[in-house]
């Protein structure tokens, strides 16, 4: 099977497509040849998303029960429970020959997160020394994309690139001192990597992807090289890419705790309410703190008043480090206080 990762540069998407022979309008494939010539590949780019989107859910599976899953009832299974896209998942034995692979790719993203230093190509390298994993990075390829072509969501790949070989009468001799033979033979070996619509500001990478474990790596890398980030949503787990802001804390899946929002609109009206709440607490506590130390001042002979006020005082620091903790809600926390507020001793 034959399958291609495409990333626009420009746009900030990439794109997962199968190989020609998946495609099964037979008309329009021949419509297509008749128009251009040699070998093209054939994609659906209509499932375009923000760079980063495939890995992010690859590293965001429960590895465990994605086995579990596999044992029970086969790939039909885990598709329908992860709702992963089945374009590189063609047979159980793929997956489960690349999930220890991937598994450790999550690993390194994760080492990265504590090692920022790690996450750049040349430690990617090591990684990949680490796992053995070399082969299976995809490979680029020439492509010429024709602007009606992106208009249809389609995309034609040109031939594979073949590089000149030490029998090759191309092939530059670093014994000789012949420069401009070398420097004209580089030149022509690099241009061949050029798209035939090249476009400087639109810039768009085609890879040959031969399984999941490819189309994985790749991505990484591609994110790596163009620096972006890779984050864990603080509401439901999950990596993700903050494409826009890099303070971004949650991502754009639909939010466990919400399923009419996402976890971004979600988190970012769970922190106004915290806040919200936070500052209700706070001012509350501070009127009780007050009203009960006047009572003690006015009344020092009451000792009922006395222990209530100091009582209040260790109790709600407990309050405050159990509420930042996650321990008990703000909610819990206010009632707690209106109940102290309502009662003069105790
Ligand atoms: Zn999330």
């Amino acid at each position: 099977m034959r399958g291609i990762y495409i990333y626009n540069s420009f746009t900030g998407e990439e794109l997962f497509g199968t190989s020609i022979n998946g495609f099964e309008d037979e008309s329009r494939l021949n419509s297509i040849k008749d128009k251009t010539h040699d070998v093209y590949t054939f994609l659906d780019i209509k499932k375009r998303e923000p760079v980063g989107s495939f890995l992010c859910d690859i590293i965001s599976m429960d590895f465990n029960n994605v086995i579990v899953l596999l044992e029970q009832g086969g790939t039909k299974l885990l598709f329908s429970k992860t709702g992963l896209s089945t374009r590189f998942f063609r047979s159980k034995d793929m997956i489960l020959g690349d999930i220890n692979t991937l598994y450790l790719l999550k690993e390194y993203i994760d080492i990265c997160a504590e090692y920022p230093l790690l996450y750049s190509s040349d430690y990617f390298e090591g990684f990949l020394d680490a796992v053995n994993g070399y082969d299976s990075l995809p490979e680029v390829v020439s492509y010429s994309v024709r602007k009606d072509e992106l208009e249809q969501n389609e995309i034609i790949i040109g031939e594979d690139i073949t590089l000149p070989s030490e029998t090759d009468r191309s092939y530059i001799d670093l014994d000789t001192y012949d420069f401009r033979k070398n420097s004209a033979i580089l030149r022509e070996t690099l241009l061949e990597y050029v798209p035939h619509s090249y476009d400087p500001d639109n810039t768009v990478f085609v890879y040959e992807v031969s399984d999941l474990l490819g189309a994985a790596l790749g991505a990484a890398r591609t994110l790596i090289e163009e620096h972006f980030q890779i984050k864990k949503c603080g509401i439901c787990g999950k990596y993700f890419v903050p494409l826009n802001r890099s303070d971004t804390l949650y991502c754009d899946r639909i939010s466990p705790a919400d399923p009419t929002r996402t976890c971004k609109e979600y988190g970012s009206q769970k922190l106004w309410y915290d806040r919200l709440k936070a500052d209700e607490a706070a001012k509350l506590s501070r009127n009780i703190y007050s009203a009960k130390q006047m009572l003690v001042k006015r009344n020092p002979d009451i000792l009922g008043y006395k222990k209530m006020f100091e009582y209040f005082k260790t109790e709600r620091k407990k309050w405050e480090v159990w509420v930042k903790s996650g321990k008990k809600s703000k909610e819990e926390y206010i009632s707690w206080l209106n109940e102290m507020k309502a009662k003069k001793t105790l």
